[in-house]
């Protein structure tokens, strides 16, 4: 099979010839029909410390991913050739107390799809049954292939409740967008999205945002009280990974605000401890998705009209994978697909 893997340490990525995954007793084996890249795959291409740290060459990349059943293994019970399905990219031990308890997605022994093993980025896939997911065929196979990075937002923007609350989210990157469109399907008042790049702040618009902010030249105290705002944001979404975002948002919440914070900083960032004490703030960490409520959640917004058709900007097939790559990397870019057609 063809899939696209990073061969050697160092930046850069190869279209190889690999044998296709055999199942073992509990797996699935999967035929890819569309992938989308991730950030995270960008890290991987780029090699930087992150990727260095974590990646093990050689190693087929890519998570997220629709396709349909190949094979089963003779354990399995549930999926059969031809089921369209999504998987849940992390593979956990089963094990731990949190495993143990039902709460898979603060597994301490987390294995990732395309991180930690062989991925998606090729034209089949093995993973433990566990991990494969039921879809609705009536739901887009481009919205199907960003199923993960949807569940990452979900996840965020459903931790507080939000009907009715005036909502700021930093970072409009695909994720941000998704929860911009979240946050509107599901009842917020105010959507307030903040980037420093005016295409994924038009990008925010399309996807629902009530008002964008460039935070590279307006004050989010301006944009309160252009709004008519009084008292601050009620629920923070941080989706940018940038510190400075982040301090922004906790000088901008209202007293006793929640933010749940997904971006991943690059370091230690500083934070005004006094301002969380003082203002009383929540300020919780997301991981992931839960396995699988987050599915379900998603699933269900979708069907009942959450549409995030338009994070979707780009289509590639994976020979074209430099292309691809090098779009995303311009962040002129929402959500890119690739193909997986022969
Ligand atoms: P992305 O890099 O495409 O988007 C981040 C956006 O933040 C960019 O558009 C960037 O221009 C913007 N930004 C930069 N500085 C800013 C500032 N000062 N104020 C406001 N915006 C600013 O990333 P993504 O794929 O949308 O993911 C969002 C974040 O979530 C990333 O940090 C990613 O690493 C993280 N992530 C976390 C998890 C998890 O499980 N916790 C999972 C997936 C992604
Ligand atoms: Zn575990």
């Amino acid at each position: 099979m063809r899939a696209i893997a990073k061969t050697t340490p160092g930046p850069g990525l190869a279209l190889i010839d690999a044998p296709i995954p055999e199942p073992g007793i509990n797996d699935v084996l999967i035929k890819i029909k569309q992938t989308s890249i991730c950030g995270t795959d960008l890290h991987i291409y780029n090699w930087d410390h992150w990727a260095e740290q974590t990646i093990r060459p050689p190693m087929i990349i890519g998570h997220e991913f629709v396709g349909t059943i190949d094979r089963v293994g003779a354990n399995v019970k549930g999926f059969a050739p031809g089921d369209l399905v999504d998987g849940e990219g992390h593979i956990v031990c089963g094990m731990c107390r949190n495993c143990l308890a039902g709460r898979r997605h603060l597994c301490r022994d987390t294995q990732g799809v395309g991180v930690n093993r062989d991925g998606a980025f090729a034209q089949y896939l093995c993973i433990p049954a566990a991990n494969a997911v039921h879809v609705d065929p009536a739901i887009p196979l481009d919205v199907l292939s960003c199923f993960d990075p949807l569940g990452n937002a979900t996840h965020t923007a459903l931790q507080f409740d939000l009907v009715g609350e005036d909502v700021l989210i930093t970072g409009a990157g695909p994720i941000g967008c998704m929860a911009a469109a979240i946050a509107r399907h599901v009842g917020a008042r105010r959507v307030v999205v903040s980037d420093v790049n005016p295409d994924r702040l038009a990008l925010a618009s399309r996807m629902g945002a009530t008002h964008t902010v460039d935070a590279s030249r307006e004050k989010l105290q301006d944009v309160q009280r252009e709004l008519g705002m009084h008292e601050g944001f009620d629920v923070g979404l941080e989706m940018s990974g940038n510190p400075r975002a982040l301090d922004a948002m906790i000088d901008n919440m209202t007293h006793g605000g929640r933010i749940a914070l997904l971006g991943i900083m690059p370091d230690a960032a500083p934070v005004d401890w006094n301002k969380v004490v003082f203002n009383m703030l929540t300020i919780k960490g997301v991981y992931g998705r839960e396995m699988y409520e987050t599915w379900y959640k998603m699933t269900a917004m979708i069907q009942s009209g959450l549409d995030i058709s338009p994070v979707i900007t780009h289509r590639f097939h994976y020979r074209d994978f430099e292309h691809a790559f090098a779009l995303m990397r311009s962040g002129k870019s929402g959500k890119i697909i690739l193909t997986w057609d022969d």
